[in-house]
């Protein structure tokens, strides 16, 4: 990633549209080896929902033609609901996400935000409405200010901050003696895993999309700064739709729902509480998780 960035230093001012367009082609190789190209309809229209509700409706697909990984998966996420997503890796968590971004359609069913198939709208507004925060998010080697602001074309100085603050970064940002205009990234100052998931945080906020997806988003941090960003992620998630694709069981306990999936397909879904009575793959998961890493099951220290 740092290596396809590099050009784009060199390309100087590029506008900002084209800028927003390049993270999200940056999130879109996080999630993606190989995008293909998929094309808006004739004449599709721009997305307009009036509530930001997901539903996944016997959706099919796979990479291959001969390999399916999604077997008629069906699930909702009600506006405002805080669902997430487990299973063991393999198991077709992220190709959720890259549909949802329509990196790629299904091969059957359909994919609705608020209510609309998202094949018949515009890409780009579909992606208005739905911010990612990556397993790691890509800095450009630019100011932390500038960095924040491609969140959001046009963002006030004031926005800026108050998206920072919303990810708990503004006091961090603060106390360097640039300030906002602190340069990062490979030339200047090396932010920490945990401080990088802040600024993709504060990016996302000042975006503003209803709906919000965390891929793995805290998987690379450790132990004790994952329970910091799931706070700062919690209060992010209070008023949106939020999806949250999760490795360690201990960030999902307090979802709203959690959707446990196993070679593509929803073996079981519930809270918690709920998961752990049936018994089933997510119990096991639980108790393996508990076993082999036992910090990770502890509450916040
Ligand atoms: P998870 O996020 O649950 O670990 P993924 O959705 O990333 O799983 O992957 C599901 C399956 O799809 C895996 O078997 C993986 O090898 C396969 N897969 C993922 N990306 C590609 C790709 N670009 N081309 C072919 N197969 C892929
Ligand atoms: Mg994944």
């Amino acid at each position: 990633l740092t290596q396809l960035f590099r050009p784009l230093d060199m390309l100087g001012m590029v506008y900002r549209t084209v800028r927003q367009g390049l993270i999200d082609m940056a999130e879109m190789f996080a999630l993606v080896d190989t995008p293909m190209e998929v094309s808006d309809a004739p004449g599709a229209p721009a997305l307009v929902i009036t509530r930001p509700t997901l539903r996944f409706d016997r959706v099919r697909f796979g990479y291959d033609p001969d390999r399916e990984i999604l077997k008629s998966l069906t699930f909702k996420v009600e506006a405002g609901e805080r669902v997430a997503i487990v299973g063991p890796s393999g198991a077709g968590k992220s190709t959720i996400a890259r549909l949802l971004f329509r990196f790629y359609d299904p091969t059957a069913g359909r994919i609705l935000i608020g209510g609309k198939d998202i094949k018949t709208v515009t890409q780009q507004s579909l992606r208005a409405h739905i911010g990612i925060v990556p397993q790691d998010s890509v800095l450009f080697n630019d100011t932390i200010g500038y960095n924040i602001a491609y969140g959001r074309e046009g963002a006030t100085r004031s926005e800026i901050e108050a998206a920072a603050r919303g990810a708990a970064i503004a006091d961090f940002i603060e106390s360097l003696p640039d300030g906002y205009e602190t340069e990062v990234g490979e030339r200047g100052l090396k932010l920490s895993g945990g401080e990088k998931q802040r600024v993709a945080i504060a990016r996302t906020l000042l975006k503003n999309p209803p709906i919000i997806l965390f891929d793995e988003a805290t998987s690379a941090l450790d132990t004790r700064t994952e329970q910091d960003i799931m706070r700062t992620i919690r209060a992010v998630a209070a008023d949106r739709t939020t999806l949250t694709i999760a490795h360690r069981l201990s960030t999902v306990v307090d979802a709203d729902r959690i959707i446990v999936l196993e070679g593509g397909q929803l073996v079981e879904q519930g809270s918690h509480a709920q998961l752990l009575a049936e018994d089933g793959l997510y119990a096991e998961m639980w108790a393996r998780q508990a076993s082999e890493a036992p910090a990770a099951s502890e509450a916040a220290e």
